[in-house]
Parts: C-alpha cells; sequence; structure tokens
C-alpha cells in the first residue's frame, strides 16, 4: 500500500505539479478515482506538451466503465475519433464491437482507451516524444480504474506499456504482467481490416480474452 501511494503521489506530481500534495486532497483522490479521472480528463483537454495538440479537433480521453475489470488499450484517435471526442467509433470501433459481442461482452462494461490522447495527422505512427509526453496520462487512468486484464490493441499499445521489442507475432504467444495486472496482446482491429486474412487470429485471441474475463 505505502508504495502503492508513493508511485500514485509521484505519478500526480508530475502530472498536476505541486497543487495536488495536500494531505486532505491525497484522502479524497484515494478514495474517489472517479473524480481523479474527471480531474485528468480536464488537464488532457487543455494539454499542448506536444505539437499533436496543434491538429486535433478534440482530446480523446476514453470511454466505457471507470469500474472495469478488462481494459482494451489502442494507439491513437483516428479521424472519426478526433471528429467525435470518443475512442473506436469509426470502422475499427465497429470491429471491436463485434468481437466484443462474439465474446458476450457488451461495450460499456469495459474501458476503451488509447496511449495518444490527440490525433497524429493522417493517422501516422505516433513518435517516441508524443508516446512520451503521452504516457503519463495513460498510466494514471490505468492506475485509477485498476483492471484485472489490459488488452493492448496492436504494438504501439504493447510497447508503450510493455517496454520490450517484441514482434507482434512474439506477443501473442505470451501473457505478461504490468504492475501486477495480466496484459494479453492482439492486433488493432485496423489492421485485420487492411489485411483480413488476420480476423481469424484475433477472434482466436478474442476466445482467450473471454476465458481469462470470466476468471477475472
Ligand atoms: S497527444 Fe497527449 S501529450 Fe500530446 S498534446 Fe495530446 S494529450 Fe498532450
Amino acid at each position: 500500500m505505502h508504495d502503492d501511494l508513493k508511485r500514485y503521489l509521484n505519478q500526480q506530481l508530475d502530472l498536476f505539479g505541486d497543487e495536488l500534495i495536500l494531505s486532505e486532497e491525497v484522502e479524497k483522490v484515494l478514495v474517489d478515482p472517479e473524480k481523479k479521472l474527471a480531474e485528468l480528463k480536464r488537464v488532457i483537454e487543455s494539454c499542448r506538451k506536444c505539437d499533436l495538440w496543434k491538429t486535433r479537433t478534440n482530446t480523446v480521453f476514453g470511454s466505457g466503465d471507470f469500474n472495469a475489470r478488462l481494459a482494451f488499450i489502442g494507439e491513437a484517435p483516428g479521424r472519426d475519433e478526433d471528429l467525435q471526442g470518443k475512442p473506436f467509433v469509426g470502422r475499427a470501433g465497429m470491429l471491436l464491437e463485434r468481437l466484443l459481442k462474439t465474446i458476450g461482452i457488451k461495450r460499456d462494461e469495459v474501458f476503451i482507451g488509447n496511449v495518444l490522447k490527440c490525433r497524429p495527422p493522417n493517422n501516422r505512427t505516433p513518435s517516441s516524444f508524443e508516446v512520451s509526453q503521452c504516457e503519463p496520462y495513460l498510466v494514471a487512468q490505468l492506475q485509477l480504474i485498476r483492471p484485472r486484464l489490459i488488452v493492448c490493441l496492436g504494438l504501439t499499445a504493447a510497447k508503450t506499456l510493455l517496454k520490450v521489442e517484441y514482434t507482434l507475432g512474439q506477443f501473442r504467444q505470451n501473457m505478461f504482467k504490468y504492475h501486477g495486472i495480466d496484459v494479453l496482446v492482439t492486433y488493432h482491429p485496423a489492421a485485420v481490416l487492411r489485411n483480413p486474412n488476420l480476423e481469424k487470429f484475433i477472434r482466436e485471441d478474442f476466445e482467450k480474452i473471454k476465458r481469462l474475463y470470466s476468471e477475472s
């Protein structure tokens, strides 16, 4: 608990500066993660830590259940997500919802977010600088939501959370831990839309997610 608290406070210091460090505030934060998530959302909405703020229409915080046992993390918002300020609302999002449905999980019972909160122009791969600037927000989200299982959708999410340089095939063959939370890696739905041959693999992975989720 002590280590958790220390890690939490260091992270808050990183995100909010010395504005936050008051003992009564800390207590409130620890008992009210939803309030803290709302504060974090406001911080992200005005973030200018990398140049992506210049071209965004909206930031995309993430959506779903903030008490979810299962969290899906993708790469970054695309055009539809940028316009609507919501994650996975375009074609890739529809595929994700279909896959969830096949394993009996509703979209609103999980948390869905991305590594980056702003859209990279033309959906290019995020730079390492952009990832490094935005990652603390994801870390804070996961620490506040505390899911039992994290599913990384694609390489950007997997490499950001797990800090290993595997191929997607290598990631898929293993289970990982992120601060004690189980992590599974599968393809990003956008990659499956580009290459339908991957669909059978992502379906296999969703069967595994179903089993792990029911055990969590
Ligand atoms: S991508 Fe992340 S770090 Fe960059 S401006 Fe948006 S919220 Fe800030």
